[in-house]
């Protein structure tokens, strides 16, 4: 892992071309983890783009950390460029329509926590015991001997504090990490709240209307129960993808089931599932085997046709994982 950081910390102080890509629907440790150190190389003089292969659009909660400028459309990535940085990335498939570059680019360095990583890159900086890629980067900040400033700790902070979910799931040298972030000027609230803890008023009736329909089975899971809710698109309509990502949050905290799942329709019968498990089920195994990934107990899959099919594979893989 050391000889890792110092072999990327190397590529990437040669380098005067460097495009960083987030996974498909980039979440806050994804385009946190690339803004930060793509601002980092961009003000030693390196020509940067962040971007990610879908959707079109730019999460508007994550807009405010890009303060240089560095975000480009999926189109204006090179069709070759000369060093590719990987984020949060656990396989290639997740970079979507630019999944082509792994194979097109000079050199690609990956930066993840996903343990499932199959270590894409030339160079590979995986630990999948850091909670977050965000911490990962920092550890490659550190290497770089960059000196934190608040717009790089600000992204940093983004990424730790989501995929923490708020620092429940965070070590004590992470809460450490956290606390320099603070001390480069970080306001933590103010990072915080527009990722988490915001939304648009027409967010409350769809999940009167998505949460009134959701179903909980005590038997599923070997017993352990399954909690689930659909959001299709009508439901979502006029509404942020951020609205629609949270609604997991709050089906999770049926105390009944040991894992949430939420269907999200990304277009006509095509879905993106959201899995979660308090502690006892892993939902990346579960997810592997309908063919996405992730973390054990945070992870996610692809299905299209009727939800009560996917819903129906779902317990199937569940069954298949919770019983001996
Ligand atoms: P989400 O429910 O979309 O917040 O995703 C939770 C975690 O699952 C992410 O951090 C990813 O690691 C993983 N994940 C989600 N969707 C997929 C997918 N289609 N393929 C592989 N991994 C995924
Ligand atoms: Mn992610
Ligand atoms: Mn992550």
């Amino acid at each position: 892992m050391t000889a890792d950081i110092a072999e990327a910390a190397r590529v990437l102080s040669d380098a005067t071309d460097v495009t960083l890509l987030a996974h498909v629907n980039p979440d806050a440790d994804a385009l946190g983890s690339a803004l930060a150190l793509g601002l980092v190389l961009h003000r030693r003089g390196v020509a940067v783009r962040v971007s990610f292969g879908a959707p079109d659009e730019v999460p508007e909660t994550l807009r405010d950390l890009d303060v240089a400028g560095l975000l480009v459309p999926a189109a204006e990535v090179p069709a070759a460029p000369p060093v590719l940085v990987a984020l949060d990335t656990g396989s290639v498939g997740r970079l979507g329509p630019l999944a082509d570059r792994v194979s097109t680019a000079g050199v690609v360095v990956v930066l993840d926590h996903h343990v499932s990583n199959p270590r894409f890159g030339h160079v590979n900086v995986v630990d999948d015991e850091a909670e977050a890629t965000a911490v990962v980067v920092l550890r490659l900040l550190d290497e770089l001997g960059v000196e934190l400033d608040e717009p790089v700790a600000r992204c940093i902070y983004a990424g730790l504090v989501t995929d923490t979910r708020s620092f429940r799931h965070a070590s004590s040298s992470t809460h450490e990490v956290a606390a320099r972030l603070l001390a480069a000027g970080v306001d933590a609230e103010a990072v915080s709240r527009p990722l988490m803890d915001s939304h648009p008023f027409g967010y409350l009736g769809m999940l009167a209307k998505v949460l009134g329909r959701a179903c909980l089975e005590r038997d599923a899971a070997g017993g352990l129960g399954l909690v689930h809710a659909v959001v299709t698109l009508e439901d979502a309509a006029g509404l942020r993808p951020e609205e629609v990502e949270s609604v997991v949050d709050l089906v999770r905290t049926a105390s009944e089931a040991e894992v949430a799942a939420v269907l999200k329709e990304l277009r006509p019968s095509h879905w993106s599932v959201s899995l979660r498990a308090v502690s006892r089920v892993d939902v990346r195994e579960v997810a592997q085997l309908l063919g996405g990934g992730g973390h054990r107990l945070a992870a996610g899959f692809t299905a299209t046709g009727p939800a009560d099919r996917v819903l129906a594979d779902l317990r199937t893989a569940l069954t298949r994982t919770t019983t001996p």
